[in-house]
């Protein structure tokens, strides 16, 4: 039997990142599908919910596409990759709330940034690199915008993952055991 249009959608997916996700992530010593992984797997151990869980494993999938006009950086990888990521999603199916936090978590850097000192101390020094051409720290206006932002809390929660998941050799769960969780959401979303 063809595979539905779910289990399409995810072996795109998985595609991608078997295959551009092995390219080192920017100025990191883990490769894109390892930080991936282990973004997803600091959600899962967290307890955090499904759509988060997925945000944690795609919220870079926008470094990895290869459509047509999509600007790269040599440093930055695809620039907007943030926004390039949430509509993929949504275009794809994935709930509105998966696409806001991939959407969001560039964005949360720059709000970190300006109200949380010690964040900035602890980002990597590739992190702190891309901040500039991300937008840099966001103004008061911005930041006062995003503490209303109902979806703030675990725009942060991700963005902690983010940061914390370039540990070179860290073990993690495979690719394989995400399978299900992005069908049945596919497959509730959809209907
Ligand atoms: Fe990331």
């Amino acid at each position: 039997m063809a595979p539905g249009p779910s289990e399409a959608i995810v072996d795109q997916l998985f595609a991608l990142l078997e295959t551009a996700g092995q390219s080192a992530y920017f100025g990191e010593p883990v490769t894109q599908v390892e930080h991936a992984l282990q973004c997803a797997q600091l959600a899962r151990d967290s307890g955090a919910g499904e759509e988060m869980i997925i945000a944690a494993l795609l919220h870079d999938i926008g470094h990895l596409l290869e459509e047509d006009g999509l600007q790269r950086h040599e440093n930055v990888g695809v620039i907007d990759h943030d926004a390039a990521g949430a509509r993929y999603l949504r275009d794809r199916g994935f709930s509105d709330r998966v696409a806001a936090l991939v959407g969001g978590h560039v964005e949360a850097k720059r709000y970190l940034t300006t109200t949380n000192p010690s964040y900035f101390a602890r980002l990597s020094p590739a992190s702190v690199a891309t901040l500039e051409l991300q937008g840099g720290p966001m103004t008061a206006e911005q930041a006062a915008v995003f503490e209303g932002d109902p979806l703030k809390d675990d725009k942060l929660r991700l963005r902690s993952w983010d940061e914390t998941g370039k540990r070179p050799g860290c073990p993690v769960a495979p690719l394989s055991s995400y399978r299900e969780l992005l069908i049945s959401h596919l497959n509730r979303a959809h209907n």
